[in-house]
């Protein structure tokens, strides 16, 4: 899906939570900022937390936004810096994939696409084909 004009938002937010916490790590290019838009319109913002248990933005603004009551989310998107001081969306990792499946949210997820160099507006179940499904055995 193109993105449209609330997700350029969505990705201006994002950029200035990271711009904002630039000073938190030594390293400015470890940083990662999301911003989380629940279906209720509110905005949650979540900055990577790097310890030996290291925990992605996207976790970090998706816990807020379910601590706060939030059960539907509407969109996702995770920025970085670039080694050239400009900035870019990120696609999530397949952990924060994993935890999309699990919690069965039906969101937009914007990522990068490296190949074609493009940015675009994907369902969080495109992420993972195939997924695991215990059986209740
Ligand atoms: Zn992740």
């Amino acid at each position: 899906m193109q993105l449209n004009k609330e997700d350029l938002e969505l990705i201006d937010i994002a950029r200035n939570v990271l711009k904002e916490n630039s000073d938190l790590y030594s390293d400015k290019n470890t940083i990662v900022a999301s911003v989380v838009k629940a279906s209720s319109g509110k905005i949650y913002k979540g900055i990577n937390i790097k310890t030996s248990h290291s925990i992605c933005s996207e976790q970090v603004a998706l816990g807020q936004a379910l601590a706060c009551g939030e059960r539907k989310i509407d969109t996702i998107v995770a920025v970085k810096w670039n080694l050239d001081g400009t900035t870019r969306v990120v696609s999530p990792c397949g952990l924060c994939r994993y935890t999309f499946d699990k919690l069965e949210l039906d969101t937009n997820v914007i990522v990068e696409d490296v190949e074609k160099d493009i940015v675009l507006k994907v369902k969080a179940t495109e992420l993972l084909p195939y997924p695991y499904k215990r059986d209740n055995i």
